[in-house]
């Protein structure tokens, strides 16, 4: 336990179920003394949600319907938020979307609805959310997002995801801007590999682990407490200086040739 976030409010977008990136994030939060809101999507991942912070003995000050492709549904969820909490210090979001079929075979096939709806869910939602919450974040505080290599180099099969990783990383530079005059803090976590219910739907995906063993200079794999760890940082005290940049999690993959 540490008191990192003591009594701060923020909100964590995407926890589907134990494996979601989300819920590593969570875990680091909680130990932070944070005070926790949840976003869900699915009626099933609320269920699943529930059940894991009923075993783990956590409580959600709130937990809340939100469809990021949807900007009515973004606007009720942080004003339900708002009104719950008054004050929110920071943002967690770690939601992305893509066809199966998008994820496979050549880039080049991509069709433009697969395009879009990547787009859609995975990099413009960051921008709807940002412009939600910030009318709550009246203190300053931090906003995350998680990214993938796949949007720096080419990564098989990541494709379409890649490229709206790449759109997610620029607006995280863009929001920086806009927000900073705020006091308020946005960046990315670019975690390597880590196998989850979204991880499944990307082809040749025990591949891209397997060479973060053999290859990343830490000769290990990643996994969600290290991104709920870092994360926590970026969200934290500690990181006040730091904004509109893509840390990676990643045990240095992305150094190496
Ligand atoms: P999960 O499948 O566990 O989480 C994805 C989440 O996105 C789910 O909670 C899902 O909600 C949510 N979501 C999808 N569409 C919408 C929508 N329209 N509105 C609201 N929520 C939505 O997978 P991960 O934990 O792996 O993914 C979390 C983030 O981490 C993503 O941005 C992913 O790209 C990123 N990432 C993942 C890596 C990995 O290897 N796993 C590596 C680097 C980054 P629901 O299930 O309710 O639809």
């Amino acid at each position: 336990m540490n008191a990192l976030l003591k009594d701060k409010n923020i909100v964590v977008m995407g926890v589907a179920n134990n494996r979601s990136i989300a819920w590593g994030i969570t875990k680091s939060l909680h130990d932070a003394g944070a005070n926790l809101i949840f976003t869900y999507r699915q009626e099933r991942s609320k269920q699943k949600l529930e059940k894991l912070l009923d075993k783990n003995q956590i409580d959600a000050k709130l937990v809340v319907a939100c469809d990021v492709e949807d900007d009515d549904s973004i606007k009720q969820a942080f004003q339900e938020i708002g009104d719950d909490a008054g004050t929110i210090h920071g943002l967690v979001h770690s939601v992305a979307f893509a066809n199966t079929d998008e994820l496979k075979g050549d880039y080049a096939d991509t069709s433009r609805d697969g395009y879009l709806l990547a787009q859609n869910i995975s990099s413009y939602s960051l921008v709807a959310v940002t412009r939600e919450a910030r009318k709550y974040m009246s203190e300053g505080g931090g906003i995350v997002t998680q990214t993938y290599l796949g949007s720096e180099r080419v990564v098989p099969n990541y494709n379409v995801m890649g490229v709206a990783k790449a759109a997610l990383e620029a607006s995280v530079r863009y929001l920086a801007e806009d927000v900073g005059k705020d006091g308020i803090r946005v960046n990315a976590v670019s975690a390597g590999p880590i196998r989850t219910l979204s991880a499944k739907g990307v082809s040749g995906f025990n591949e891209k682990m397997s060479v973060i063993e053999e290859k990343a200079p830490l000769r290990r794999q990643v996994d969600q407490d290290q991104v709920g760890d870092a994360t926590l940082f970026l969200l934290s005290d500690l990181a006040r200086g730091v904004t509109g940049e893509v840390l990676h999690v990643d045990s240095g993959f992305h150094i190496v040739a």
